[in-house]
């Protein structure tokens, strides 16, 4: 048989960051005890009437424009009828056949080459409630605080062909939703969801595979593993001579397989029809111009500027860029003098490693940073001028944090600026090499290496104050003597 292509499309739940509920009041907050963010809307009481929440659509067009889609000037609801627990109304409020935004596309960077993945349609709906099993003896319990907060569905077109463009196009669509600010893009909290619809086919053809959709994925890796682990089921089935049936699978983290769930469900079995109680949504053009001129800058428009005016490099510049506030708290640094390369480097290296290790980018903005962004030019500018050494810089993240002070003042109030003098480091370099005849021999006979350990002795002789550029120069001088 010929070589099997994989085929993806992506379906992206991303819940709004609204204030209030898509159709009623309610705090969209996420958390809180059960049952507590509910009223006789969200929770589908006979008699009630929806109303439309103006902001939902506003950052549902956000989107749109940030994904180069036509917004269509109306619009409307319509309900999916389908029973289960956590849905009291027995119909989502959706839309269907007229969505807000049609026909965009988004760019992703995969290994340093761009691909191009067209967006069908993104459209707004509502969040069901969340059933609870196991919590409660044998019963199942319903909290219905998410049941009505705001969704947008972001529908891709069949598009990607790899498992590394998938987790692109997702990190990419990701990026910009927190970026608009109106989605904090959290996979472990169920704020950024992602179904994945793959097929395989013949290498070469047009025609599309049978998909199977697989659901319950809950980070990037295991969107990915999920992914690689179908088409690679998918292959074997085929190499087999077994049809592939059209399903939905679920993804099991633990044993990392994907299982049946059930067949495919089709758009009938929804027998969606317009929502009765809302009107036709009509979005007038001057309104949609309105949120273009207040878009952001955006991240891949964000990473060519810091290639082109901080002379980073491309693969600098793109983590630098994923997130808002981590770009925002670069460019402060590079304002407040640091040279961005160095900026860049204590970003990536030591301040991103920390906000990971403690969790702090769960929240759209970091607003607990280890240092802020005035103290980490100043700690760069420190090391640039050469008044203390990386190592003493490192050091003084934890010392500075919490507390405002300057990096400068505190070098200076402690005497830790580096030894640079070579009179003193002179005498200390001496004395290491009396203390470790051995070491020099080796040296003397070729081991080139024993070097790292002598400047580490005269480092430790000098409280880890010495530069140990200068410390190098003046060891090599004196074992050549
Ligand atoms: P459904 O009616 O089953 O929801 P859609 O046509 O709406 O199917 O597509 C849902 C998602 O599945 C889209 O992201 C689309 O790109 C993707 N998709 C459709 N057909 C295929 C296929 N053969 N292989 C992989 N993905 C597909
Ligand atoms: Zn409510
Ligand atoms: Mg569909």
């Amino acid at each position: 048989m010929s070589a099997l292509e994989p085929v993806i499309g992506l379906e992206v739940h991303a819940e709004l960051l609204t204030r209030s509920k898509i159709f009623c009041a309610c705090t969209a907050e996420f958390g809180g005890p059960p049952n507590t963010n509910v009223c006789p809307v969200c929770t589908g009481m006979p008699g009630v009437l929806p109303v439309l929440n103006r902001r939902v659509v506003e950052f549902a067009i956000r989107a749109g424009l940030a994904t180069h889609c036509t917004t269509a000037p109306r619009s409307r609801f319509a309900r999916k009828n389908y029973f289960y627990p956590d849905l009291p109304k027995g119909y989502q409020i959706s839309m269907y056949e007229l969505p807000l935004c049609t026909g965009g596309h988004l760019d992703v960077l995969v290994d340093g080459q761009a691909k191009r993945v067209g967006l069908t349609r993104i459209h707004m709906e509502e969040d069901t409630g969340k059933n609870i099993h196991d919590a409660h003896g044998d019963a199942s319990l319903v909290d219905f605080n998410r049941s009505g907060v705001p969704l947008l569905e972001i529908v891709s077109e069949p598009d990607m062909r790899s498992v590394a463009e998938a987790g692109a196009y997702l990190r990419t669509l990701r990026s910009i939703l927190q970026y608009l600010e109106i989605c904090d893009g959290n996979m472990e909290e169920g704020s950024f969801r992602c179904d994945a619809n793959v097929s395989v086919r013949p290498a070469g053809t047009t025609a599309l595979g049978t998909k199977v959709e697989i659901k319950n994925m809950n980070s990037f890796r295991a969107v990915e593993k999920a992914i690689a682990y179908e088409i690679e089921r998918q292959s074997d089935a085929l190499a087999r001579g077994e049809r592939l049936v059209q399903e939905t699978r679920l993804w099991d983290a633990e044993r990392e397989e994907t299982r049946s769930m059930r067949s495919k469900e089709h758009a009938h079995d929804y027998r969606y029809f317009p929502e009765p109680d809302l009107l036709p949504l009509v979005v007038e053009r001057a309104w949609v111009d309105e949120i273009r001129a207040t878009l952001p800058e955006l991240p891949a428009a964000r990473r060519e500027r810091f290639v082109r005016d901080h002379q980073l490099s491309p693969y600098d510049a793109d983590v630098l860029t994923q997130r808002k506030d981590v770009a925002d708290y670069f460019e402060a640094g590079v304002a407040a003098g640091a040279a961005p390369k160095e900026m860049a480097n204590w970003v990536m290296t030591e301040l991103l490693r920390i906000v990971r290790d403690e969790k702090l980018d769960r929240a759209l903005v970091i607003r607990d940073w280890p240092v802020t962004a005035a103290q980490l030019a100043g700690l760069a500018k420190l090391v640039d001028a050469g008044t203390i050494n990386r190592n003493t810089a490192k050091g003084l993240i934890p010392r500075l944090r919490g507390t405002g002070r300057d990096p400068a003042e505190l070098v200076a109030a402690e005497g830790l600026a580096q030894v640079s003098d070579r009179g003193a480091l002179e005498a200390a370099a001496a004395e290491v090499l009396a203390k470790h005849p051995a070491q020099v021999a080796e040296f003397r006979a070729g081991k080139e290496r024993v070097l790292g350990f002598l400047v580490g002795q005269v480092m430790k002789a000098t409280g880890g104050k010495a530069n140990p550029q200068v410390v190098g120069e003046l060891l090599r001088k004196a074992l050549a003597g």
